[in-house]
């Protein structure tokens, strides 16, 4: 199958990455029909037309399915039985199996593991008994709720079994897992687009820093280390097991004693992946859009060292006043190789991801240094 330009593809969601997603299909000049229920959003303000309507909207999926030669999803909670609808007369990529292991992390751990390769320390925890027989080696630990976390939402630190019954009792005793917290090096991530065929191409490894659960820098210094080898290689099993189309995120953890652990996958275009924007040949947007379209997979060559700064909503709440302030961009941009990147969203709050710098210089260091220059200028 290939869309021609001026086409249309779909996307479910209408975030910063459906935003994305979009202006990388309009620059190949497809058309782009964002499903979503708000009215205003970052993708329905570039998108060439909009469904308001719920995701399980049947009526809305049907017209969706019968306009777009291809649809895909900008984050994993979409409904599967949406995801299913579609699937009946349009290409969905993902597709419902691939992002069914996504949607829950007690799936997602059994699925990696089967794949040959190591996750955390775990256990699922669906009722109170299941408290009873915890192992001791999960503690110090961490529960997580098993679907709809993100951002180091829904995750509670515990230190023994009385701390899991009432981080438990918080979390509404839905289905969570308690994961040993582990003594972490670092941590990285690993972004690979499959197509249709099964052919695979993977990005740069990333280094990811993350801040109260959110991601805040990606650093990229192109080396590939055995480490960020034996990442790729696992992230590609994985793609392949799942008989994934388009592109997907694998993050790990990388143990003090240098061992390698899978933390989550992401069925989407990843934010430690915005870098390609920049920094490679073709972006992770822009690869979804050819695995959608049935084109040959993009050039995931990096054509510079890179750094990504994520924004908060708090950069812009950072001074005296009681009305959030448009920081100065002016000063930041005037940093050498600085590419600035703003979802359009209205209104900023602490922790919302309002936007990303990519950063690329000849050396990592010298990205890495004016990086920290603008981290300084925005505090
Ligand atoms: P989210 O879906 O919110 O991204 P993650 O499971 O990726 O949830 O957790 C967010 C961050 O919390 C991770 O990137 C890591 O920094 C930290 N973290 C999560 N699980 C563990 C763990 N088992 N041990 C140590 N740190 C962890
Ligand atoms: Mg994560």
């Amino acid at each position: 199958m290939i869309v021609k330009p001026g086409q249309w593809l779909g996307v479910l969601g209408a975030g910063q990455l459906g935003r994305m997603f979009c202006q990388a299909a309009q620059s190949m000049g497809y058309r782009v029909l964002v499903l979503d229920p708000d009215e205003v959003s970052p993708t329905a303000d570039l998108a060439d037309d909009h469904i308001m309507a719920a995701y399980d909207d049947e009526k809305a999926l049907g017209e969706m399915a019968k306009r777009c030669l291809a649809v895909t999803t900008e984050f994993e909670n979409v409904p599967a039985r949406s995801l299913e609808l579609l699937s009946r007369r349009t290409h969905v990529m993902p597709g419902a199996r691939a992002v069914g292991p996504a949607q829950d992390r007690c799936l997602e751990k059994r699925f990696i593991e089967s794949m040959g390769v190591p996750v955390a320390p775990f256990a699922e925890i669906r009722e109170l008994s299941d408290l009873e027989h915890l192992p001791e080696g999960l503690f110090p630990g961490i529960l997580k709720v098993a679907q709809l976390g993100y951002d180091g939402k829904g995750q509670w630190r515990v230190a023994n079994r009385q701390e899991v019954l009432s981080a438990f009792e918080q979390a509404q005793r839905v289905p969570c897992v308690l994961e040993a917290k582990l003594d972490l090096a670092y941590e990285l991530s690993v972004v690979l687009a499959r197509d249709t065929q099964g052919k695979q191409v993977v990005y740069p490894v990333s280094r990811n820093i993350h801040h109260d659960g959110i991601l805040a820098v990606t650093h990229v210094d192109g080396v590939l280390t055995d480490t960020a080898r034996a990442a790729c290689q696992a992230a590609g099993q994985i793609a392949d097991g799942l008989g994934y189309h388009g592109v997907l995120c694998v993050e790990f953890f990388v143990l003090k004693d240098g061992s390698l652990i899978a933390n989550e996958m992401a069925p989407r275009p990843h934010n430690s992946g915005h870098y390609t924007q920049n920094a490679c040949v073709s972006s992770q947007f822009e690869q979804q859009v050819r695995v959608m379209a049935g084109l040959p997979l993009g050039d995931t060559r990096l054509l510079a060292p890179a750094v990504m700064l994520n924004l908060l909503g708090d950069v812009w709440l950072r001074h005296q006043s009681d009305q959030p302030q448009e920081p100065d961009w002016d000063a930041v941009l005037s940093k050498p190789g600085t590419s600035l990147h703003l979802y359009g969203k209205r209104c900023a709050r602490a922790g919302r991801k309002m936007g990303h710098i990519n950063i690329t210089a000849p050396t990592f260091e010298q990205a890495v240094g004016v990086a920290n220059e603008i981290v300084d200028l925005l505090d």
